[in-house]
């Protein structure tokens, strides 16, 4: 694709993350004391780490090794990204989207899966067009006009290039690997001319038209907004000036009624003025209430609400009977050329009452409804489809919500923003005779998904795509593919049961020129579908277009010759609607590598080797009307499926109360600074350890919970690990396990060859939150189980042999398998682990592990849960008796333990279990007795002379170890103690477990460092 050079303005200086390396980074695989680990540091810095890493593998040219792994593999697997808007910095909420599309590309490259890896840039439309706007300081159109629509899309392309640098930073930062020099931008010619053969294709499907409707409309942007892009989260709570009018009755043969008025109720008094037809219900009851002399009419179940006291109701019959009472009204703005020229247009229907049960209801107003066709989408439905009165369509206001010519002494006031213009009117005009009451209420009110200024409805002239023919097929499309959450199909088909035709035209710069060209004498229209169709059809201006990209104003140069009469076709000024631009991606993106075109619009080969894509991912709420629905749209148009096998969608992110982030509100939080206060890879496990369905909350404290709860225990294991094996002499990365007779080794390796299947499988069916989960639970077991119970078979306290080898073999596999499956995750920490423990290029090279079905023993975990549970139990005996663990007990039993742990299969994994109790108990004799009934504990507190000097013995180790440390003695380091007294029985005991040489008599605890192994 043709870029426009970049050149960024001074104060325009794109963030980079990678920071230099330093020397200290490449110390990989040295001589650490004769040993092969680096020695970890306990107070690790996270962030410090990270950026490390991202400066190692830039310099390495990880990347690249990284996107080639699979090049030559036979399996593919077609991640489809959904083009971020690059308009912005990316957000902490584009994050998560972003660890996800990371994840499970990671994940797959580790299964050895061929990926194309494209990242997508959204770069047309209104909000690129807003911010170049708000750059240059202008407000209206007029001045994007003065300033020349070249410059202004130059503009837009300049700023949007450059928002895309900026989020490939950030994007690097946040550890995604994607093929960063190869990804698409909508706004590339590829992207637009793929647009155009598809419009092509809806046309030569009788699917394109041009139609009169009233649409939302934004004032400010001077453009209609599509239906599906108001959503939710546009409508905001407005307080505005409600009218109630009086409008005087006339019978059917529009003869005044004696001082009888309809009482008509409207919340936009700006749109009066355009009123043709008031509404009514035929089947609810309205009254006739005399009040202050005058008669009303309404709904009889409204009068309470209406009237205070001293009113009388003469008489009541139903809407449609209404009718036969009287049949026209007088407006306060008959007079108006407008109005005029309606009523000349069609006498029988202007200023008539009609009947619809859709829009009247008896819930608030007055059970009366003002229509004014050409102000609102309703009111346009009804009067033109539903009673056949198109010239009741009084068109109102222009581009910028000001009154059109026709409306006299209002002409060029703005609608909106000086709404009081009419309620003053109604006050003076006649006294007031049209004026009953002004109240002021809120509600709920489109505002512009851009710039939040409120919407109009305007009737105008667009272009649509249509979509009842597709209603089905789109349906269809949808229930091929496999929707996570599952509700997430139920949406997307409620949308498409309710959606109206595609509203595909923008009344704007830049953007998809929509290639449509109509004749300036007959107004036939027809569609271009490539660029060497336009070339061929020119017939002026082709010269001038040559070397552009297709885009305003250089298209608009090319001329053809209309086919119908002969006449001079141009083409329609608007751009497309930014939908069409992501929602072609499915086609325009799959470039053949080797003839560098679109494969779709050629021959289809490569495009046909990847679609459909396997997967999608996106934040869900919005993208039902949008992404999911125009992708969807345009696939089943071109190809008749769905573009993809699975959706996973994600919910929003909300700030740590579950609040909306805004930066008004202060409580905004910026990816920079998230990623450099929190890191990334904690930042990763919240998104991941979300589920997908819920709002995710983020922040700060959050963050440390997260890093306290995962990070560091895994990095405090990682460190016990390579600390030991230092200690200890452990050389290489070829540590020989043995018979594995150790009951934790085989429960361990059990619960890691377990976890490997279940984050397989959870991957495999995109469930990271089953997954993460499963990695924090055995995290957490391995920490505070294997590796605490295993702290005695280290060390230099601990005799060397088979079974602190089999610790160190054990700790290592556990280590090194957890490092890959968390590579996807945490691509850092993860990386950092990995590399000091093997002397392999990266992790992220390495291929996914594979669970070893031979070592899972589900027996065994289940004992051993159940081992726990009642070692906890235990402990909370002992608290209730208040003897502390340190002093050993003489006997604890265990009553209806479902195993027969004397008896059972495995007799000395099971001796091997209860010893675990006893230790972790401090208990000379633990009793297991089976049974079926609820599991019970005893703990026998005798405390014998015996054993009260066996705790005395446990205190003072314990008090040595304390001191060892506060004096600075290594690990291995021998030492002298001083003691007041101790018992004689442990003495040994005391001196091995402490490594004292020896122990002497003093007034109070003292230690002196004498050797250093070292
Ligand atoms: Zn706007
Ligand atoms: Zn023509």
């Amino acid at each position: 694709m043709v870029l426009p050079p970049l050149k960024l303005r001074r104060d325009e200086v794109v963030p980079r993350f990678i920071r230099p390396l330093k020397e200290a980074d490449f110390c990989w695989n040295i001589n650490y004391n004769g040993y092969m680990f680096k020695a970890v540091d306990p107070k690790v810095n996270f962030v410090e780490m990270e950026n490390k890493w991202l400066a190692w593998w830039q310099a390495n040219n990880l990347l690249s090794k990284y996107l080639k792994k699979n090049q030559n593999s036979k399996e593919k697997f077609f991640f489809l990204d959904g083009p971020i808007t690059a308009n912005n910095p990316m957000g902490v909420h584009h994050a998560w989207g972003r660890t996800y599309k990371d994840l499970w590309q990671r994940f797959k490259n580790m299964q050895g899966f061929k990926q194309t890896f494209r990242n997508g840039f959204d770069n047309q439309g209104l909000w690129v067009e807003v911010e170049v706007e708000k750059e240059l300081g202008f407000r209206t159109k007029k001045q994007i006009e003065d300033y020349g629509i070249e410059n202004f899309v130059n503009k837009c392309k300049q700023s949007t290039l450059h928002w895309a640098k900026v989020q490939t930073e950030q994007s690097k930062r946040l550890g995604y690997f994607m093929d960063w020099d190869n990804s698409y931008y909508t706004m590339s010619d590829e992207n637009n001319y793929t647009i155009w053969h598809f419009l092509k294709k809806c046309y030569d499907k009788g699917l394109i038209y041009k139609g009169k409707d009233s649409v939302p409309w934004c004032p400010r942007c001077g453009t209609a907004i599509s239906q599906h892009e108001i959503l939710q989260e546009e409508y905001q709570e407005i307080l505005h000036d409600s009218v109630f009018m009086r409008l005087p009755l006339n019978d059917a043969r529009g003869k005044p009624l004696k001082e009888e008025y309809l009482l008509v109720w409207t919340t936009t008094p700006w749109t009066i003025p355009a009123n043709a037809l008031v509404a009514v219900n035929p089947k609810i009851k309205y009254a006739k209430v005399v009040y202050e002399g005058k008669s009303y009419w309404l709904a009889a179940k409204l009068v309470p609400k209406i009237f205070p006291a001293g009113y009388e109701v003469k008489e009541k019959v139903t809407g449609e009977e209404l009718l036969k009472i009287g049949r026209f009204y007088e407006g306060p703005f008959d007079d108006l050329p407008a109005a005029q020229k309606a009523k000349r247009a069609n006498p029988e229907a202007f200023h008539s009452l009609v009947l619809s049960e859709e829009l009247v209801s008896e819930e608030e107003g007055t059970g009366l409804v003002h229509i004014a066709p050409g102000c609102g989408a309703e009111d346009f439905a009804l009067a033109v489809r539903g009673c056949g009165y198109p010239e009741m369509v009084i068109p109102a206001i222009d581009e910028s919500g000001c009154y059109l010519e026709s409306y006299g002494r209002f002409s060029s006031q703005n609608a909106k923003t000086a709404p009081e213009i009419i309620l003053d009117y109604l006050k003076r005009h006649e006294d007031g005779r049209f004026l009953f009451r002004i109240e002021p209420h809120t509600h709920r009110y489109p505002v512009c998904w851009r710039c939040k200024t409120e919407l109009v409805w305007r009737v105008v002239d667009e272009w649509y795509i249509k979509m009842d023919p597709l209603r089905q097929p789109l349906k269809k499309a949808a229930k091929e593919a496999h929707w996570i959450p599952e509700w997430g199909l139920e949406r997307e088909i409620d949308w498409l049961n309710h959606m109206s035709d595609w509203l595909i035209s923008k009344k704007r710069y830049w953007g998809l020129s929509l290639p449509i060209w109509e004749c300036q004498k007959c107004k036939a229209f027809t569609v271009i579908g490539s660029k060497e169709e336009l070339k061929e059809k020119a017939v002026e201006g082709w010269e001038e277009f040559e070397g552009h990209t297709p885009h305003r104003p250089w298209v608009d140069a090319v001329k053809i010759k209309c086919s119908e009469c002969g006449g001079v076709a141009v083409r329609i000024l608007d751009v497309g609607n930014p939908w069409l631009d992501a929602g072609i991606v499915s086609f325009s993106t799959l470039i053949d590598p080797q003839t560098a075109k679109v494969s779709y619009l050629t021959d289809k080969k490569y495009w046909a080797y990847w679609y459909p894509a396997d997967f999608i991912t996106e934040c869900f709420p919005g993208q039902f009307k949008n992404w999911f629905y125009s992708i969807l749209a345009m696939s089943t148009v071109l190809e008749g499926h769905s573009p993809f096998k699975t959706l996973l969608g994600h919910a929003l992110v909300r700030d740590e109360k579950g609040e909306e982030m805004h930066k008004s509100k202060g409580n905004a939080i910026w990816f920079e600074e998230a990623a450099e206060r929190m890191g990334v890879d904690v930042m990763r496990w919240m998104y991941v350890m979300q589920n997908p369905e819920l709002n995710l909350n983020f922040g700060y404290r959050i963050a440390d919970e997260t890093r306290r709860r995962f990070h560091l225990p895994l990095w405090n294991i990682y460190n016990f690990f390579v600390t030991y094996a230092v200690l200890d002499g452990y050389k290489d990365t070829k540590i020989q396990r043995y018979k594995v007779d150790n009951v934790l080794d085989r429960w361990i390796l059990s619960k890691l060859n377990s976890l490997i299947k279940t984050v397989t499988d959870s991957l495999e069916n995109y469930d990271a939150y089953t997954a993460s989960r499963a990695i924090e639970s055995f995290v957490e077991e391995l920490s505070t189980w294997y590796i605490r119970r295993s702290r005695d078979r280290v060390g230099s306290g601990a005799p060397a042999g088979e079974d602190k080898n089999n610790f160190y073999a054990t700790t290592y596999e556990v280590l090194l398998t957890l490092t890959k499956i968390l590579a996807p995750f945490i691509p850092f920490l993860s990386e950092e682990i990995f590399k000091n423990l093997t002397e392999e290029e990266s992790v992220h090279l390495q291929d996914w592990p594979k669970a070893n079905e031979a070592l899972v023993d589900h027996e065994l975990e289940e004992k051993m849960d159940l081992v726990r549970k009642v070692v906890e139990m235990g402990h909370a005996k002992r608290r209730e008796a208040g003897i502390k663990v340190r002093q050993p007990l003489p006997k604890f039993s265990i009553f209806n333990f479902p195993f027969d742990l004397a008896q059972g299969k495995q007799f000395s994994i099971d001796k091997q279990l209860v010893d675990l109790i006893k230790d972790e108990l401090n208990v000379k004799e633990v009793v297991v007795k089976p049974g079926k009934g609820e599991l019970a504990v005893e703990l026998d507190t005798t405390v014998t002379p015996e054993l009260r000097e066996e705790g005395e013995a446990r205190d003072i180790i314990r008090q040595i170890q304390e001191a060892r440390k506060e004096a600075g003695c290594g690990l291995a380091d021998l030492i002298e103690v001083g003691l007041p007294s101790w018992p004689k029985k442990f003495e040994e005991e005391i001196k091995r477990k402490t490594l004292a040489k020896k122990l002497y008599q003093a007034e109070k605890l003292e230690v002196k460092c004498i050797t250093s192994k070292k």
